[in-house]
């Protein structure tokens, strides 16, 4: 027998399954809706007639189904109903966006939050800023309705339980709650806030632009991205990223190549970074990365122009660090099985020499079934990978749970045109 209680969770998790499926292929027929999801006829019209009374999904045209039979209308995500806004924390920047709940793009911004170096509290007032002027302008235009799905925090540290940041070399932070230094602002007391770590959104975007571009989802994705800060990633398993027990999950850069290898900025010896990191790699091709600190930039360019004119020296950097990232990807194949490797960074734009260097090394490692090597390929996304992944894990508040979106009042609601 079921509880009221089951009840209402069974209506919550089927309006899900169904905004979820207009959010990937609408527009829509119910009849498509009922073949995707399994559920009656009579339940989609109640679950979509919800929806759309709710301002999140309308109805647009007519379909022609054959000669024969009526019309039947086709329903899509409405606009102007929800928004989700990411800041991404860099060293110096905070980078904003704000879309729709079709990834509508409704705001962009960039601005210096001015932080010294190891203090977070200037990064949590301009933070609380950003929100007002990024709610302000995707409400403008006559879309004061909007529901905001939630704001996410994307930040260059790891990020533990109750989403504190534990620590971020790049920011000098060490156990910051981020979330309650910009309530502290009255004025942002009541925003939905999420804190992450800003390489675990990069990994759900390229998830997603990978999903779109072939059509095909792999089950376990792993993506690593080489920045100036270090080598970080994410892990992304049935369409969720994976943070682990302590929020560590996919921290790439420090799997242990070799215990007794160079010492690494986290404490311990031998981690991927201190082989595959930028600063590693400028050494090991002859280059002093002391002398690209303030500008690594140029040095990424002097060691990339020195692979183009096939320095020896510098393709041997790359082939001992192709060696290292070699080890470890055996590591999370063996841990985590991931059928597709996503590099991004220094690794995807110096993949022509790690890639074959990488495969070479695994190809005589098939200790567990002869086909778990896992296809590598290069990021499609680039620098805007962090926000957009961010915007749409913002998004996934709203599609995991439609009925949390407070009701339109009927003065609130938009008539039908
Ligand atoms: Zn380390």
């Amino acid at each position: 027998m079921n509880s009221p209680v089951d009840t209402a969770d069974v209506r919550r998790r089927n309006l899900s399954l169904v905004l979820r499926h207009v959010a990937a292929h609408g527009p829509c027929a119910r009849t498509e809706l009922a073949e995707a999801t399994g559920l009656v006829h009579a339940s989609i019209t109640a679950l979509t007639a919800e929806l759309i009374a709710n301002g999140l999904v309308h109805e647009v045209g007519l379909a022609s189904s054959g000669s024969r039979g009526r019309p039947r209308r086709l329903l899509e995500l409405a606009p102007g109903r929800v928004v989700a806004l990411a800041i991404q924390v860099t060293a110096g920047r905070l980078v904003s966006a704000a879309t729709d709940l079709d990834a509508t793009v409704l705001w962009r911004d960039e601005r210096a939050h001015g932080a010294a170096y190891g203090d977070p509290r200037p990064v949590a007032r301009q933070i609380g800023q950003v929100v007002r002027d990024g709610l302000a302008a995707a409400r403008g235009g006559g879309r004061e309705r909007m529901h905001l799905a939630r704001v996410v925090l994307a930040v260059p540290g790891a990020v533990i339980e109750d989403e504190i940041v534990a620590d971020s070399i790049l920011l000098g932070w060490r156990r910051v709650d981020l979330r309650a230094l910009v309530r502290a602002d009255p004025a942002a007391s009541a925003f939905p806030l999420s804190v992450v770590n800003e390489a675990n959104m990069a990994a759900f975007a390229e998830y997603r632009a990978l999903m779109d571009r072939t059509g095909a989802a792999p089950r376990v994705f792993a993506y690593l991205r080489g920045s100036d800060s270090g080598i970080g990633g994410g892990l992304v398993a049935d369409g969720a990223v994976q943070t682990g027990g302590h929020g560590m999950a996919g921290e790439f850069g420090h799997i242990p190549v070799s215990f007794d290898g160079p010492a690494c900025k986290c404490g311990d010896h031998g981690c991927l970074v201190t082989y595959l990191g930028l600063g590693a790699l400028l050494q090991s091709a002859g280059l002093d990365p002391a002398a690209y600190e303030a500008d690594p930039g140029a040095g990424r360019d002097e060691l990339d122009r020195r692979l183009r004119g096939g320095d020896p020296a510098a393709v041997r950097a790359l082939e001992t660090g192709a060696r290292a990232l070699a080890t470890a990807l055996t590591a999370v194949s063996r841990v985590a099985d991931p059928e597709q490797v996503v590099l991004g960074g220094h690794l995807a734009d110096w993949s022509d020499w790690l890639v074959p260097n990488v495969l070479r090394h695994l190809a005589g490692r098939r200790a567990v079934t002869p086909t778990d090597e896992p296809l590598i390929s290069t990021d499609l996304l680039g620098a805007d990978a962090t926000v957009r992944g961010a915007l749409r894990y913002g998004c996934e508040t709203v599609l995991d749970d439609p009925a949390g979106v407070p009701l339109l009042t009927p003065a609130a609601a938009v008539p039908a045109p």
